[in-house]
């Protein structure tokens, strides 16, 4: 129809996980702002990614989101990187601006705006079980919103390592690395505990190797496995009076960051956790 606003593309490109909650709400987010907008889904194989990208430019997407395995070899397909981006060396977001490809990383961004609901970040003292992409994106975003303690609790050495010496280089910043062995006890001077393994993933019940009796009343204990979104440790988390975060959140709020970089205009975030709550069946 010749007066019908001209539809807007942004995707998701890499491997869908569990079905497709960002699409559901991503749309639920366009109807509900009145945006003739689509978000797709497109699974691109990694050796598929540079055409892929040659596509997204010729098609004049608008925008998109960018899974396992594309975050970091997106990179060089892109005309440039926000700081966060460049920090973590991986993207999640990109906007096109004037016809140049910016890469973003709203992960990081979407938990600290979940934080701050209970507590502001700056000066805090946080521990993070993982070391992988959510707790690398997590990490720098609390180090550029003034956290000056780290400690990276991780499985493999090297990774985590790789992790500490990336946070070691931006400015007021410690980070330590302490490497898995049985289960974590958390210092009585910990203000945040974060959960960013995959450890609890389709696993309601599954433990992460965490001492709970460590875990005190006054800590903020965040996890970032989605689905289901009350995990083990959440549930054990509130048995003793620890304020909570669920991954439902974070989710919700990297995709109001995305969804505002590519449209300008606001999304309500009520809107889209319940789509994502419908979607999940929770
Ligand atoms: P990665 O594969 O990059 O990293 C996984 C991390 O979990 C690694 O540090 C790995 O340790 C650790 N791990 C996995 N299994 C175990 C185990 N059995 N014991 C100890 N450590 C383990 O994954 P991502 O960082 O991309 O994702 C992690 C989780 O975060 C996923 O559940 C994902 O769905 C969720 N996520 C949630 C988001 C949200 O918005 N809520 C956004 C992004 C991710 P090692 O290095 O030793 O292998």
């Amino acid at each position: 129809m010749a007066d019908k606003p001209i539809q807007e593309l942004v995707s998701c490109m890499g491997q869908p996980v569990a079905g497709n909650p960002t699409q559901f709400m991503m749309e639920r987010a366009f109807e509900d702002c009145e945006l003739d907008w689509r978000y797709l889904t497109l699974e691109v194989p990694a050796e598929n990614l540079k055409d892929a990208m040659a596509g997204f430019r010729a098609m004049g997407l608008r925008g998109g989101n960018f899974t396992i395995p594309h975050k970091v070899e997106v990179i060089q397909y892109l005309d440039g990187l926000s700081e966060a981006a460049e920090r973590m060396g991986a993207v999640n977001c990109v906007n096109v601006v004037d016809g140049q490809l910016i890469g973003e990383n709203t992960d990081g961004k979407g938990f600290v705006q979940s934080l701050k609901t209970v507590l502001e970040p700056a000066g805090q003292k946080v521990v993070i079980l993982g070391a992988g992409g959510a707790a690398r994106a997590i990490s720098v975003e609390l180090a550029l919103n003034g956290v000056t303690d780290i400690t990276i609790v991780n499985r493999t050495e090297s990774r985590g390592q790789e992790l500490v010496d990336l946070l070691n280089n931006i400015e007021g910043v410690h980070a330590s690395l302490i490497v898995l062995d049985g289960d974590y006890e958390v210092d009585d001077d910990v203000n945040v505990v974060i959960n960013a393994t995959s450890i609890g993933l389709g696993d309601a019940d599954a433990r992460v190797p965490l001492d709970v009796e460590t875990l005190s009343s006054d800590m903020v204990v965040a996890d970032v496995v989605f689905n289901p979104p009350m995990t083990r440790l959440l549930r054990d988390a509130q048995q003793r009076e620890c304020r909570t975060l669920d991954g439902l959140g974070m989710l919700v709020n990297q995709a109001v960051i995305g969804f505002k970089i590519w449209t300008d205009v606001d999304p309500n975030p009520a809107v889209m956790r319940e789509a994502l709550e419908e979607y999940l069946e929770i």
